[in-house]
């Protein structure tokens, strides 16, 4: 068993699929999103049709993306996306020897989106987390809403994240699947404990290393609430 670390970031309050949205009025999709991305009823191409969900998010509006907090070294945008300063940017590149996939955002000098797509991902154990998986969508075969366990109480804590394999070495990871409901879906960044340790003393600023996990070989009983 071996200890890992969640790694928290700020919110950039801004949207990599642009400004354009539309009310949905079909009930059969109403029951997935009351709105999407899109324009006159047409749904962005980067995104599921009847979830919502960004399946192809190398379609983003570079040109028209607006960041508009500029307080944090790493950040989230509310449509999935991760944003990097360049501080953060030379950070990772520094400490991590994979590919890391960044884009210069034309309209904010010193940012830059990052693609999580390339990070070596966990495979996160959905019945020892408590994962909460519901909305099935047929049209892109992936569940539309994907919760974090919680702990009961008042108010409830979030349940730590459980993996069945422990990484092969020492590094930064994303989660295999991502959490959060329809457009607003994030993958979740893992750290090794010296890396963690690393990012902690970088001191980025709105970088939180938040929470230790378990991570056991092979999968845990489910304990029942
Ligand atoms: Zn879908």
């Amino acid at each position: 068993m071996s200890i890992l670390y969640t790694i928290s970031t700020g919110d950039t309050d801004s949207y990599l699929l642009g400004e354009k949205t539309f009310h949905i009025s079909d009930p059969s999709i109403k029951k997935y999103c009351h709105w999407q991305f899109g324009e006159n009823g047409k749904p962005h191409p980067a995104i599921c049709p009847t979830c919502g969900r960004v399946l192809r998010p190398e379609l983003w509006d570079k040109d028209g993306f607006q960041l508009r907090k500029r307080k944090c070294d790493m950040g989230t945008t509310y449509d999935g996306g991760h944003i990097v300063s360049d501080r953060a940017k030379g950070f990772l590149t520094d400490h991590l020897s994979c590919a890391l996939e960044f884009t210069q955002l034309p309209k904010a000098k010193g940012y830059h989106r990052w693609d999580l797509r390339n990070l070596p991902s966990l495979a996160v154990s959905i019945d020892a987390s408590h994962i909460r998986q519901g909305k099935y969508c047929d049209a892109c075969g992936a569940f539309a809403e994907v919760l974090r366990g919680l702990e009961p109480g008042s108010p409830p804590t979030v349940l730590p994240l459980v993996f069945d394999d422990a990484p092969a070495r020492g590094s930064l990871y994303r989660t295999d699947i991502a959490f959060g409901s329809n457009h607003a879906q994030w993958f979740t960044l893992v750290a090794t404990e010296g890396l963690a340790r690393k990012l902690y003393d970088a001191k980025l600023r709105d970088v939180y290393v938040v929470e230790n996990i378990i991570c056991k070989a092979g999968r845990p009983p489910i304990k029942k609430f």
